[in-house]
């Protein structure tokens, strides 16, 4: 039986990468048997131009049903200094929300075609292959109370809660064990245990399911502000790196930066086995050169390749896919973002070709 795969294109340049991965979809269905029910919805600023939301009701139920959910990027000056419920970014947080996808995965692989475009030492992160594993629907971006109060002396007090149960911590804690079994075997779990009640439960919690379910796998715990140097410092060290959402916001785009170009990394958000995965760029809606054909497709491309492998049982086309962009790079196919001269449909091409 087919698939369903829903797009959003969103804002910016998310339409310009979806497009390429559209061209993808195209190849595989005519020359490597894809049986694939390809949809679309408006999201993020596109949605509120024309319903007044950033994600309408019917498009969540839409995703909900999928078996993955591609996005491209959302946002854009346009509609930065809308109420924040009218922010195509609030339609992001809610559609994760609904979908229930707690489990972010981002990698961050440094091509060797690559590494001299690092802003490390090449011998640092060429053949770099690690992969975080972020909680995604709890933590201090959903936590309550949260507000701006106003003082009795007109000052104001701003406020968040950062706050995880046994069962958020647990949930997550099984995604990345099982993906270190299919890797180097390593966790690298990230907290601040030291001076935050949340990160002693943090550490508790997966010591335990460590304990009881995955002796077989290296554990390591390390103090989040830590993990940062060793990220800048010796970033091979790592394979799984599992942390909430928070740190893992902030610590994965620092791999990402260290891997060349924020245009090349996919992320997976998933949830419980059998629900559909919401699939995206890392990058956002790069209102800078939007329409103007340099967006660089393989982010989206890649995470298209990480829909087939986790949500849409073709994991033997996720390996073809992701062979073909190392090709394609591998024989000098570079967007400007890259050093290189390829436009966005041109980088689409020459991975077309290598497929
Ligand atoms: P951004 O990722 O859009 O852009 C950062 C820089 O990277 C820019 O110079 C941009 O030109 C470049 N860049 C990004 N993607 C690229 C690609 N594929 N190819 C070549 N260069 C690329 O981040 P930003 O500028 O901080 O945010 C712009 C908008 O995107 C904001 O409205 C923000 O809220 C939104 N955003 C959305 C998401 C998302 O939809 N998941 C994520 C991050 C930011």
């Amino acid at each position: 039986m087919s698939k369903t795969l829903l797009l959003l294109h969103g804002d910016g340049i998310g339409p310009e990468v979806i497009t390429q991965v559209e061209r993808v979809i195209d190849v595989l269905r005519v020359s490597h048997g894809l049986s694939l029910n390809v949809e679309s919805a408006l999201f993020g600023g596109a949605s509120i131009d024309a319903c007044g939301v950033p994600i309408s009701d019917e498009t969540i139920a839409r995703a909900k049903s999928a078996d993955a959910v591609l996005m491209g990027a959302v946002g854009g000056p346009k509609w930065a200094n809308a109420p924040r419920d009218k922010r195509p970014e609030m339609g992001l947080l809610n559609l994760r929300k609904e979908m229930e996808v707690f489990a972010n995965l981002r990698p961050a692989i440094c091509f060797d075609a690559l590494a001299d475009a690092s802003s490390l030492k090449r011998e640092l992160v060429a053949g770099l292959d690690i992969m975080f594993v972020r909680e995604l629907c709890g933590g201090v971006y959903f936590g309550q109370p949260r507000g701006i109060d106003v003082l009795p002396d007109g000052s104001k007090r701003g406020y968040d809660t950062q706050v995880y149960t046994t069962g958020e911590i647990e949930r997550v804690a099984h995604v990345a064990f099982e993906l270190a079994r299919k890797r180097k075997n390593h966790v690298s779990s990230l907290e601040k245990s030291n001076v935050m009640e949340s990160g002693l439960l943090w550490r508790q919690v997966v010591t335990q399911i460590h304990q009881e379910h995955y002796s077989d796998v290296v554990l390591e715990h390390v103090l989040a502000d830590n993990a940062a140097m060793q990220i800048a410092r010796a970033p091979k060290q790592f394979d799984v790196l599992l942390t909430d959402n928070l740190f893992g916001d902030v610590l994965s785009d620092l791999a990402a930066a260290i891997t060349g170009s924020i245009g090349l990394l996919p992320s997976a958000a998933l949830g419980e086995k059998g629900k559909p995965g919401l699939y995206e760029p890392i990058h956002g809606s790069a209102p800078d050169i939007a329409g103007k054909g340099l967006a660089n497709p393989l982010a989206a491309i890649l995470s298209f390749e990480m829909a087939l492998r986790n949500s849409l049982e073709r994991e033997d086309l996720a390996d073809l896919l992701y062979t073909a962009v190392i090709a394609a790079l591998n024989k000098g196919a570079r967007t400007k973002d890259l050093g290189g001269t390829l436009n966005t449909s041109q980088m689409g091409d020459a991975v077309i070709a290598e497929l």
